[in-house]
């Protein structure tokens, strides 16, 4: 269906067009039957069209037939169903924010699902605490993280695992796994989710956990949106600490920058008993000599260190940094220090680079800001790295590509978590290996040169095979089934027969390009 201007157009005739576009196949006579409440609830105007085949990445543009925002549940239950029993079915995507980089909460000639709809049908109202003991919230998976976060800490609680950035959808990180600083020690955030409420691809609302439906539940968690719609999520809490004594601390050696990082993960796994209090993050990332460290990430080093630092990185032509934090509440502020002091001069062999600021938790967790600029494009290329193989990373990816390409800019992240934190019933495919690291090239180009970066993620992906790295990309660009196959590894057969169970005409996520080609 052509997308041009559509807001001339009484909206009705749209829907009648929309009707036939959805059973335009030769030879099929029937009408997608599309129950009259929902046509209000369709959008086919050029804004809206143009909202939904774009996101974050600004590469790939794909457009829908129409844009779909419910303000319940049942709506969106009902347009599943009506693609579900149309003969010549329509694709379904979900836009939890729009922050994935290579459409993959597109639907090409289909209809994207705005869960930002939802979101202002609820009007604040999408986070309840509903249980102390444990600690649990439900979470409508259209709340953002920063929604999240800032009702629940009304209330003296938090989730204890989190993504970098909050503006991103409960249910877009769960259909990915939603890691950070705190995964080493909670897990990823489809490691904390007691119970969902999915819509499958049959229109049929479903509610799963562990132990009933456990098939759905492991499926969409990290199932990339291939199963059904996530419309609620049960998540732990803990007790929210009041401050984070938050360092950075500089390595010229990768070596000595990976083994500071495996000791604190190894001193600071959780315990029983423990809450949310203590070492509960740690982060690691490359400055390459690209100028000012031009990123999103906060750096706080003092300006009159910044020229020593300068020419720490022409030296060495890449410096390491590792950060970790230390939340508090229950003990005074000099004992954090003094711990936090051990902890670093345990850790660095460059003790002089290191860098503290005390902050409120909330200002912690919210360190990432970012603007978006109309001309930016960011091919990102995330990978999870078994640890065994790091060091031929470093030389084979850091220092031969992108260090000799010297085109990099934003923030490259680098850091270790544990496998034995995720639950290898999800969907989340991950190195079969304990402890793993994840790389994120973060990358900000203009509009006209993504390619130079994709290149350079090609020319990664391409070392990494020849190589014999096992790597597996975070939140996946494949294009072709056999990747995805590759992809999953030992998981596929069993996505495979969950799309067959819960998703069978294949309406769902087809941005994913998994099982269509969108
Ligand atoms: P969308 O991009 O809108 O959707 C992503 C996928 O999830 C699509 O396939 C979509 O169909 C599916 N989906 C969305 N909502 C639902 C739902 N309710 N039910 C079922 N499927 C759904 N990720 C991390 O893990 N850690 C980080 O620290 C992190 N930081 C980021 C920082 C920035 C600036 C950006 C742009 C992204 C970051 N991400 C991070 C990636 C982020 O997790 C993904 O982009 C993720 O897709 C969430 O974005 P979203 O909510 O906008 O989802």
């Amino acid at each position: 269906m052509a997308c041009s201007n559509y807001s001339l157009i009484p909206r009705f005739i749209l829907v009648i067009l929309f009707i036939i576009f959805c059973t335009s196949t030769p030879g099929k006579s029937e009408l997608c039957p599309l129950p009259p409440e929902l046509a209000s609830k369709l959008q086919f105007d050029t804004a809206a069209i143009e909202s939904a085949s774009t996101d974050y990445g600004n590469i790939v543009h794909n457009k829908p037939a129409a844009v779909f925002y419910p303000s319940s549940v049942q709506d969106i239950s009902s347009l599943i169903n009506a693609s579900f029993t149309c003969s010549t079915p329509f694709g379904i995507s979900t836009r939890g924010n729009g922050h994935s980089t290579y459409g993959q909460d597109m639907a090409n000639n289909g209809v994207v699902v705005d869960m930002k709809g939802l979101r202002e049908q609820k009007k604040g109202d999408g986070v309840v605490i509903i249980s102390k003991n444990p600690l649990i919230a439900d979470v409508g998976g259209e709340q953002l993280w920063i929604d999240v976060l800032n009702a629940t800490t009304k209330e003296g609680v938090a989730p204890v695992s989190w993504t970098d950035y909050l503006e991103l959808s409960v249910g877009g990180t769960l259909s990915n796994a939603g890691i950070s600083g705190q995964t080493f020690r909670f897990g990823p955030q489809i490691s904390n989710v007691y119970e969902l409420d999915v819509v499958t691809g049959k229109g049929e609302l479903v509610t799963c956990n562990p132990n009933n439906n456990s098939d759905l539940f492991y499926g969409v968690l990290g199932g990339l949106g291939q199963f059904g719609i996530i419309t609620r999520a049960s998540i732990v809490l803990a007790p929210a600490p009041k401050r984070v004594l938050w360092s950075q601390t500089l390595f010229s050696n990768f070596s000595d920058f990976t083994t500071a990082q495996e000791n604190f993960i190894a001193n600071n796994t959780l315990k029983p008993g423990d809450n949310n209090n203590g070492m509960i993050y740690l982060e690691g990332g490359l400055i390459l000599d690209n100028g000012t460290p031009n990123t999103w990430r906060t750096f706080f080093f003092p300006p009159a260190d910044l020229p020593k630092i300068s020419s720490l990185v022409k030296q060495h032509g890449i410096i390491y940094s590792l950060e970790i934090a230390r939340s508090y509440e229950d003990v005074t502020k000099k004992t954090v220090e003094k711990e936090m002091k051990q902890s670093i001069k345990g850790l660095s062999s460059m003790p002089e680079y290191s860098y503290q600021k005390d902050v409120s938790y909330v200002e912690f967790l919210t360190r990432v800001q970012i603007t978006v600029l109309q001309n930016e494009s960011h091919p990102w290329l995330n990978l999870l790295i078994p640890k065994s193989r790091i060091s031929d990373f470093d030389s084979g990816v850091f220092r031969d590509i992108v260090l000799k390409r010297n085109i990099t800019t934003g923030p490259v992240l680098f850091y270790p978590m544990f496998r034995n934190t995720w639950n290898n019933k999800t969907s989340a495919a991950i190195p079969d290996e304990d402890i793993f690291y994840t790389a994120g090239l973060l990358y900000t180009s203009g509009i006209n040169d993504w390619q130079v970066y994709e290149d350079q993620n090609k020319a990664i992906l391409e070392f990494c095979d020849k190589a014999g790295i096992n790597v597996k990309q975070y939140l996946a660009n494949h294009t072709t089934k056999e990747e995805w196959i590759q992809h999953f590894g030992s998981k596929w057969a069993e996505f495979e027969q969950r799309k067959a169970l819960f998703d069978p005409k294949m309406i769902l996520s087809p941005g994913q390009r998994i099982f269509n080609n969108n």
